[in-house]
């Protein structure tokens, strides 16, 4: 390879959401600056890549979807990949680093990447640089930024290497075809997602924008009596050193308005999941009570005229809007206010340097501005290090100018987690604090993700209420913020909760009985089957549920539907159910301990639906000698024979669900600690059961953040 032409590698991405496809994007565009060409493809593109023949070292970027799958675009490959017959040495040539991405709030993090790595591991492909595993719940870029840095250095090496094995083969003109490739000295990498562990290379600094501002050139942000650093103002030593800032994305897109007359597109354009169903919301209920810390709702939707189909168990997804006006604010501050009934004509600009430009796919070829702003962008979604490096273009002010540029350097990293990532500031907000920034409608639209549809898990039987589909969700709150100047609610819990607001409160109109009355709000909803959260398929096997908070809400479908196999099979053997529950006040937030229009579960307990049920509250205070346990890992530990008993000799199922990764480790541990204790084995044997039982889909949960 001649010294002066750029070494390449092949760059393959595996994106669900498009975060490993921006990532591989700008692997790309720093290869230039560092004497590389990236040959870049979705792995899905199986057709301009080959690694069975692949000689250049290659670069994986791979996120994880579901419970630990790779994405969808990675199936095909993987499946390729994990075919039995393929030898052990059938990647043995191969050199490979892969960055894979996850977020640790949910079960098996970065799994997409792992399976992907141990498979080529198994077939004999080697690693020239450690893989870097990023974690979407601290800040993706706290391991991807040092992996990218160090990539560079990796990659010189494995190609000297390369190049002097070549080098030295041609020389004695001995080659073998069947020789390993020669050992190498992996690059080391100790990838941590503690922001202390960042340090400045000089490596580092050739991929970057150098930014070494005299200090007499800035406006200090930070006046001289404001010691505490802020989302706007910063503080020595940040608001004086040079900065390394990232290099501007190019800019690929360019925007028409036309003042002309036309239809936007239906809702179901917007996925690509299948069909849509458009239904009535027959029924609202709140849950908790009105002190409780939670608002938890229940919804009730009328799919009896469409051809939707569900199990207990499953999860759907419901197509939400932007809040009307935080999109009015945005055509304010675009200038645009005026201008929200155009129609929006995107194209990709001529000459473009981003790689494979083209028209976003979640844009609609045709539609008005108000139309995209409310269904297709996420206005809400935390801005990238590369928007905030875009919008730096955008900012007149100089004090404003030098505050955006630490926030996306690399300097700013821990101002960046602190002042955006953990306070959840959005693109207005940052336009509140940063008022000399004036972006163009193009640029939003380059750098905002696609809005995604909410999934939510079904509370309901079919067969215990045909043509009807619950849910239940807690609505999502923001409280202001020094960073946020108004509360906010969450996207879709916001905007359900303020649908259903005439649904809640029947009194300010005329409602007929049961609080039926007002079916004129519609929602969009698709579905989500899951493939194993269903009831066992043989009804005399045990069961056990555990379900805090709103994680109770499957099991309420579990529970209608064993009630009605119950009444139409008389004949039929019925294995017990242990329900699990816990809150954290027994009067404000116990969710259907008893409902108006709304089965309940002592009546499931009544009537021998459930066998047994326990409940916990944590925030409750005792005068009990002992006081009772506060959490569902707690009372499980209490049966602990029980449990043992129904998983081990019973072959029974353990369900869990719940809003937190931490509630499912909980859980996770005290079962391990229960059958290290009835087994009298010791906790690694436990563990091993335990993921035995997860393998054979006997131990399954459903946790989302
Ligand atoms: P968004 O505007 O998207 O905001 C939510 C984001 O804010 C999250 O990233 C969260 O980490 C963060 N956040 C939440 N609260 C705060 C806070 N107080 N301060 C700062 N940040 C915060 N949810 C249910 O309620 N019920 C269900 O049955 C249910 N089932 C699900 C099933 C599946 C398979 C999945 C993947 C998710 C499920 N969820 C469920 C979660 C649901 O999809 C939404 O994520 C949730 O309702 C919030 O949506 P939102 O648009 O209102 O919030």
């Amino acid at each position: 390879m001649c010294c002066d032409s750029k070494r390449r590698f092949l760059l393959l991405y595996a994106t669900q959401k498009g975060q490993a496809k921006a990532i591989a994007e700008e692997i790309w565009q720093q290869a230039g600056a560092h004497g590389f060409e990236a040959d870049m493809h979705c792995i899905s593109e199986m057709d301009k890549y080959n690694l069975e023949t692949e000689k250049d070292p290659v670069v994986i970027v791979i996120s994880t979807t579901g419970t630990g799958d790779p994405p969808d675009t990675a199936r095909k490959f993987v499946k390729k990949i994990q075919e039995k017959t393929l030898p052990p040495d059938h990647f043995a040539h191969l050199q490979y680093g892969l960055l894979g991405l996850g977020d640790s709030e949910y079960m098996f993090f970065c799994n997409g990447g792992r399976t992907v790595d141990r498979r080529l591991q198994e077939l004999g492909a080697q690693h020239f640089y450690d893989t870097g595993l990023a974690d979407d719940c601290v800040g993706l870029e706290l391991v991807v930024d040092p992996w990218i840095d160090g990539l560079w250095l990796a990659l010189k090496e494995v190609l000297q290497l390369q190049e002097e094995k070549e080098g030295m083969n041609n020389a004695v003109g001995a080659v073998s075809s069947s020789l390993s490739p020669a050992p190498h000295a992996v690059h080391e990498l100790n990838l941590s997602s503690e922001v202390q562990n960042l340090k400045l290379e000089d490596e580092r600094a050739r991929g970057s924008d150098v930014l070494s501002q005299k200090l007499d050139d800035i406006n200090f942000v930070a006046p001289a009596s404001n010691t505490e650093p802020s989302l706007v103002y910063s503080v020595p030593p940040l608001s004086q050193c040079a900065l390394n800032i990232p290099v501007l994305p190019p800019e690929y897109i360019e925007v028409q308005l036309q003042d002309t007359q036309g239809e936007n597109p239906h809702l179901s354009s917007l996925i690509s999941e299948g069909t849509t169903f458009e239904v009535p919301v027959t029924k609202a209920v709140q849950l908790t009570r009105g002190d409780a810390i939670k608002t938890a709702l229940l919804l009730e939707l009328d799919i009896a005229d469409t051809v939707f189909e569900y199990q207990p168990g499953d999860a759907f997804c419901v197509i939400c809007p932007n809040n009307a006006s935080e999109v009015e604010k945005l055509l304010h501050i675009l200038g645009l206010s005026a201008k929200g009934d155009d129609f929006v004509c995107i194209k990709v600009k001529q000459g473009t340097k981003k790689k494979g430009a083209s028209h976003p796919q979640h844009i609609p070829e045709r539609s008005t501005l108000k139309f995209i702003l409310t269904w297709c962008l996420e206005i809400r979604a935390i801005p990238k290090k590369a928007f905030l490096r875009a919008l730096v273009e955008c900012t007149s002010d100089m004090g404003e100018k030098r505050r955006l540029q630490e926030l996306c350097s690399r300097q700013g990293a821990s101002d960046y987690t602190r002042f955006i990532r953990d306070s959840n500031v959005c693109l207005l907000d940052l336009l509140h604090a940063f008022p000399s920034c004036k972006p163009s409608l193009s640029l939003l639209i380059e750098h905002l993700p696609k809005l995604q549809a909410r999934s939510y898990s079904v509370s309901s039987s079919n067969l215990y209420q045909p043509g009807r589909l619950r849910f239940v969700f807690n609505v999502v709150e923001f409280p202001a913020s020094p960073s946020r100047p108004v509360s906010r609610k969450g996207v879709c819990t916001g905007w359900l909760a303020e649908l259903v607001a005439l649904l809640l409160h029947p009194s300010k109109n005329v409602p007929d009985a049961n609080g039926e009355g007002f079916s004129t709000q519609k929602i969009s909803i698709f579905p989500r089957p899951n493939n194993a959260f269903h009831l066992p398929a043989d009804p005399s096997v045990p069961f056990i549920m555990v379900g805090p908070g709103t994680g109770i809400s499957p099991f309420i479908g579990f529970l209608q539907h064993r009630q009605k196999l119950r009444e139409q099979h008389t004949d039929w053997e019925f294995g017990e159910t242990w329900l699990f529950f816990g809150c954290r006040h027994q009067d404000r937030d116990y969710l259907f301990k008893q409902v108006q229009y709304l089965t309940f579960i002592l009546s499931f307990l009544e009537n021998g639906t459930l066998t047994h049920l326990k409940v916990c509250f944590s925030r409750d205070s005792s005068t009990a000698e002992v006081a009772p346990p506060k959490y569902v890992q707690d009372v499980l530990r209490l049966y602990a024979k029980e449990v043992a008993r129904v998983l081990l000799k019973e072959r029974g199922y353990f369900y869990l669900c719940g809003d937190k990764k931490h509630m499912a480790d909980n859980v996770s541990d005290a079962v391990v600690d229960i059958l290290s204790t009835e087994m009298e084995a010791d906790k690694l044997e436990a563990m091993k059961i335990l993921a035995m039982l997860r393998e054979a889909k006997r131990y399954l949960q459903d946790v989302w953040s």
